[in-house]
């Protein structure tokens, strides 16, 4: 026997020092060090409360990966104790995982891609019980009228009561609940707070498939039954069914007692889904975005570790939620380039989706009338099973596309429409049907310059043209926000009244729409002129109810909305996207202009789509009015193949930037000079980023090209850890798989 046991009760020991790693939401590459008080129960995912510095930040209790930073030899009582233990289940081995490997693919510090699944509780206290009154029984000293109706009330029901409820169903005031209370007919008790959502249940209605939609349907039910990970991706035209399809997917899920995630680019617009599923499911999914309020945010981010909320619909974050059991994720309109974050952690949540079912091994359903290049490789290379939709259900068709060459029907002077367009309009409202021009700009006009001396109104801080917004009488950087009224003068000249607006925004078309049409209801659908989220839901819904002949919108009116009436597309520049030099341009043109022209005609009546272009012959422009979008992808995919394009070939981009031209440079020279030698990987620049000033910052970029199976995150790891120091104000965005390239 050893010394300590005998004399253990004689020399009191020091109270052993629990130690555990705390990732905190801070830009540093691992977890820190805390004690846990005695008595305080953590455990790995715990939601925590730690100091760090002067502050109280939120973090979680970690391990494996990015969880032993505590040097050794550590003498644990020097450390912080934690502050307080959130009470809510700790994040799942599963979700930790997939933060780690989140932070370990995108190159982000694990402690802000953890912050992603915890950012609700920052604001949570214990949860709030309502107080309610439980009935006793007995009889108060004096019976009045009011009393007798209350006791009435509360004796034929064996059910608590909240205080305000009773008098209300009553007709009492809340005085009188109060004196009975007081004589001890009712006792004070705590309910559990409401439930956020009612449950959904899977047979709430019989499905809604046949044909083809029910083989697909089996098809992908089939796959969840078998259980573990599978991807499919759904491929199917604007209006063939592809929602009713993957609802029996999510039914399946419930049957089986699994949590789903329907991931949408545009959730907090597309009030129509959620009815949608109300009506298949009998309660609507709980709801996660931006526009939440943080009460509601806490209340759904605490049914879903707690399995409460059964289905999530939500924008891109709520693939964070630390759900209790997921089984499955669905990806609507996945090629949408909202689902990637370009902030702090830079990700694209449709691939990260991927990630996360794999690692919770349960299927994965992608959905997209216009499959991303990349989904669709997956598909041919059997990695995703892919089915499709060809047409659309019932009666409704696509609509008639046809491409009016502007070189040859071009408009009035100072016009935009073509009077092809402008005769097309006339007719669809004679109809009582209405139409959509679309313009994805904002504002009256993207350049505005002085006729007398050329000057041309620049952000100050950004390397970005003023747009003119004559709506609000301002001139704006869609870059930054700033804004300044529009000037009377030119700066530069003094000329009076001598600005000149070149090329349109949907302020611009509508100037123009209301020459020829002065009697139509028009509405201007731009975020800017809208404001809120409710202001937008509000107007779209008017749209959806006929309260307007012509629709003028950006991208706002492009995504997943249903209107009846809709018969005529017009897009005002096909060609928009088509020049800015991004090997994704034409891809994107498709899949944009594919979408929006399927606005149209989504009931019975006959529709048409007419796209104003100059480049009647491109590729793109040719796909869309031929419908064959499978000749146009092939050649995509063949011409990314041979330039090893992703996702043939790997890219990263690294901006670095400064307060002056030269530190943003300089470093980014040193990092190229500190690139390894690696075979199959190539640094290309620096050179100025493409928007090279942004709020008063100076950019370069670096693109790192490496091949299909190349270590990527290896040699990016290597080049920053023997580049230049950072100092000063440089900072460096790290973009893995970027957007644009
Ligand atoms: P997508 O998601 O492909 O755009 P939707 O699922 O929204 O298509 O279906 C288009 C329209 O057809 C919707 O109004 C939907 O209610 C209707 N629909 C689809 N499938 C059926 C079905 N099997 N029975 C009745 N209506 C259906
Ligand atoms: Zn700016």
């Amino acid at each position: 026997k050893d010394s300590s046991d005998l004399f253990g009760s004689l020399f009191e020991a020091p109270p052993l020092v629990r130690v555990v790693p705390v990732l905190v939401p801070l830009p540093v590459p691992g977890a820190y060090s805390y004690a846990v008080p005695e008595g305080m129960h953590v455990e790995p995912g715990s939601v925590v409360q730690v100091p760090v510095g002067p502050r109280q930040l939120i973090g979680v209790v970690w391990d494996g990966e990015n969880a032993d930073t505590a040097p050794p030899g550590l003498d644990p009582k020097k450390l912080r104790p934690i502050t307080l233990a959130f009470d809510c289940p700790p994040l799942s081995k599963e979700m930790r995982d997939f933060v780690d490997w989140v932070a370990a693919y995108t190159l982000s510090p694990p402690g802000l891609v953890a912050r992603m699944a915890i950012r609700a509780p920052a604001a949570l206290g214990p949860e709030p019980m309502v107080e309610g009154l439980r009935y006793l029984g007995g009889q108060p000293e004096r019976l009045t009228p009011a009393r007798t109706r209350v006791l009435e009330l509360a004796g034929g029901e064996d059910i608590p009561w909240t205080r305000s409820g009773l008098a209300h169903a009553a007709g009492v005031s809340l005085s009188v609940i109060d004196g009975l209370t007081a004589q001890g007919m009712f006792e004070t008790i705590f309910l559990p707070p409401p439930p956020v959502v009612a449950k959904p249940e899977p047979d709430y209605t019989a499905p809604r498939i046949e044909g083809v939609q029910k083989e697909t349907a089996e098809e992908i039910v089939g796959s969840i039954r078998a259980g573990g990970f599978s991807a499919a991706l759904i491929d199917g035209v604007t209006g063939s069914g592809k929602t009713e399809v993957y609802f029996e997917a999510i039914a399946e899920t419930l049957r089986r007692g699994k949590q789903v995630l329907i991931l949408l680019p545009e959730i907090a617009l597309t009030t129509s889904f959620l009815e949608r599923f109300e009506d298949r499911f009998g309660a609507k999914p709980g709801e996660w975005h931006s526009d939440l309020s943080p009460r509601m945010r806490e209340k759904v981010w605490r049914g879903v570790v707690t399995g409460e909320v059964r289905v999530v619909a939500g924008a891109r974050s709520a693939l964070f939620l630390p759900f209790e059991e997921l089984g499955l994720i669905i990806v609507d309109e996945e090629h949408d380039p909202a689902y990637k974050q370009e902030d702090r952690v830079f990700y694209n949540a449709r691939d990260m989706a991927v990630v996360r079912a794999r690692i919770g091994d349960f299927p994965i359903v992608l959905v997209s009338a216009t499959p991303s290049v990349e989904s669709q490789v997956n598909g041919l290379s059997g990695r995703y099973n892919t089915v499709h939709l060809p047409t659309r259900f019932g009666d409704a068709a696509l609509p008639d596309l046809h491409l009016i060459d502007m070189r040859r029907h071009p408009p009035e002077r100072g016009g935009f429409l073509s009077p092809v367009l402008i005769r097309a309009i006339a007719k669809t409202i004679e109809k009582g049907e209405q139409a959509l021009l679309f313009l994805n700009r904002r504002g009256y006009a993207p350049l505005t310059l002085c006729r007398v001396c050329g000057h041309r109104f620049q952000c100050p801080q950004c390397s970005s043209w003023l747009v003119e917004h004559r709506f609000r009488n301002q001139i704006q950087c869609h870059q930054c926000g700033y804004a300044e009224p529009t000037p009377e003068a030119c700066p530069e000249c003094g000329t009076l009244d001598h600005l000149v607006a070149c090329g349109p925004g949907v302020e611009r078309i509508a100037e123009e729409v209301e020459k020829h049409f002065p009697d139509a209801r028009t509405i201007v659908m731009s975020s800017d002129l809208l404001g809120s989220v409710k202001r937008m839901r509000l107007e779209l819904e008017a749209i959806a109810r006929g309260e307007a002949d012509i629709v003028i919108g950006t991208q706002l009116v492009a995504k997943g909305h249903n209107f009846p009436l809709m018969t005529l597309v017009g897009i005002v520049d096909s060609d928009l996207g088509l020049s800015n030099g991004d090997p994704r341009a034409a891809e994107r043109t498709f899949q944009l202009l594919s979408q929006v022209t399927g606005r149209a005609g989504r009931t019975g009546l006959k529709s048409h789509g007419l796209l104003q272009t100059f480049q009647p012959q491109h590729p793109v422009m040719q796909a869309i009015v031929s419908g064959d979008a499978g000749a146009f992808y092939e050649r995509e995919i063949s011409e990314r193949e041979r330039a090893l394009l992703p996702p043939f070939g790997r890219l990263a981009s690294l901006i670095v930037s400064a307060d002056t031209r030269a530190d943003a440079e300089n470093h980014a020279r040193g990092l190229r000079a500190a690139a390894p030698k690696v075979t199959g990987i190539s640094v290309l620049g620096p050179a100025e980023a493409p928007l090279a000033l942004v709020r008063g910052r100076h950019r370069f970029r670096l693109l790192v090209h490496g091949r299909r199976n190349s270590d990527m995150q290896g040699f990016l790891k290597a080049m920053l850890a023997h580049g230049p120091k950072q100092r000063g104000s440089v900072q460096i965005q790290l973009d893995i798989d970027p957007q644009s390239f």
